[in-house]
């Protein structure tokens, strides 16, 4: 079981206080006659997908932010989705379309997300989005990406001239994430599944971003002593003898996998915690910033279109 000797960063804390930040922003815009209001796409009946969308709307209706769902089934075609964005697009009561992913495999979710009109793009996943990132101009940043930065930036970790190895280069995480440390002035390394001697890279970060998609992937002798560690994986592991290899001699852990049969754990193995400086925990670490991150694109959304910067 981790000793756990590193500052644990707390996703929820830091999320709370962006959504409190994003109330008074709301309030705002009522008292100018305007409602931020954003739209969800859900395609099927992918539980997973429902239980994320399920948190997005319940974090619309806390901050006082229009919400519409719409649950199209999950023998929807490209060009039903494709309409169904288009007259998002045309509607002005909704600032924010979000397409939740992954869609149905006979679905071209490229020309989907294509056709979300850029002002509207609050995932940050248009091009044009992306091309505004990369060269610093006012845009919207994917949430999850910028939600890492949060936890940086609230809990006082510097930046500037620090060494920031990222492992993963999805469009989604890896490679905004790199961007926005750039942005930050740090040094930055983007390593990947074809990367050599990745533990020794990893060994010369500051801060160490994991956004890979495997359990306990990164072990605690890939982590400088004292260097931050920010876990962005979601995994849900069923396997009780993977789970031992994470988990043993954790009580807490050992009954919750117990009872439910699964538990979620991050890219990074918990005993990293030992040695890192700070970490995030998962879950309630990167996972509550990706929401609250969309609530405030919703707003920036809402006000770039209405011209209330
Ligand atoms: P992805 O599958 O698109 O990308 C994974 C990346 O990891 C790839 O760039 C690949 O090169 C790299 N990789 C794979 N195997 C590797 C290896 N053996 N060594 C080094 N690099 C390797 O995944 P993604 O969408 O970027 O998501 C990554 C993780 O983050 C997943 O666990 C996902 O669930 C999680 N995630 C969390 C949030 C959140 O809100 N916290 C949001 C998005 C994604």
């Amino acid at each position: 079981m981790a000793n756990t000797t590193a500052t644990i960063l707390d996703g929820n804390k830091i999320a709370a206080q962006i959504k409190a930040e994003m109330a008074e922003q709301v309030q705002e815009l009522a008292a100018a006659g305007l409602r931020p209001g954003l739209a969800v796409i859900l395609v099927g009946e992918d539980p997973a997908s429902a239980i994320y969308v399920r948190g997005k709307v319940k974090a619309c209706e806390q901050l006082g932010i229009h919400s519409v769902e719409l649950k199209p089934p999950a023998s929807v075609t490209t060009e039903e989705l494709v309409r169904t964005v288009e007259t998002l697009n045309a509607r002005d009561e909704i600032d924010g379309i979000l397409v939740q992913l992954p869609l149905p495999s006979h679905v071209d979710s490229q020309k989907v997300l294509l056709t979300v009109a850029p002002e509207k793009d609050v995932d940050g996943f248009h091009p044009l989005n992306v091309g505004y990132l990369s060269t610093q101009r006012p845009g919207l940043v994917p949430c999850t990406p910028a939600g890492v930065i949060e936890i940086l930036r609230r809990s006082k970790i510097p930046m500037e001239g620090r060494n920031a190895v990222v492992i993963g280069r999805s469009d989604i995480v890896g490679k905004p994430v790199a961007m926005l440390l750039l942005h930050n002035n740090a040094t930055v390394t983007i390593c990947h599944s074809k990367t050599r001697n990745l533990p020794e890279v990893a060994r010369q970060a500051d801060i160490l971003v994991a956004a890979i998609g495997r359990p306990g992937f990164v072990t605690p002798d890939w982590v400088k002593p004292g260097a931050t560690v920010i876990d962005v994986g979601i995994n849900r592991v069923t396997d009780r003898n993977l789970f031992d290899k994470l988990f043993a001699g954790d009580a807490a852990r050992e009954k919750s996998f117990t009872e439910k049969g699964s538990t979620l754990v991050g890219d990074v193995h918990p005993e990293a915690a030992d040695v890192a400086g700070a970490i995030t925990p998962v879950p309630g670490g990167v996972g509550p910033l990706t929401i609250a991150m969309l609530m405030a694109n919703t707003i920036k959304a809402c006000r770039m279109r209405r011209g209330r910067r």
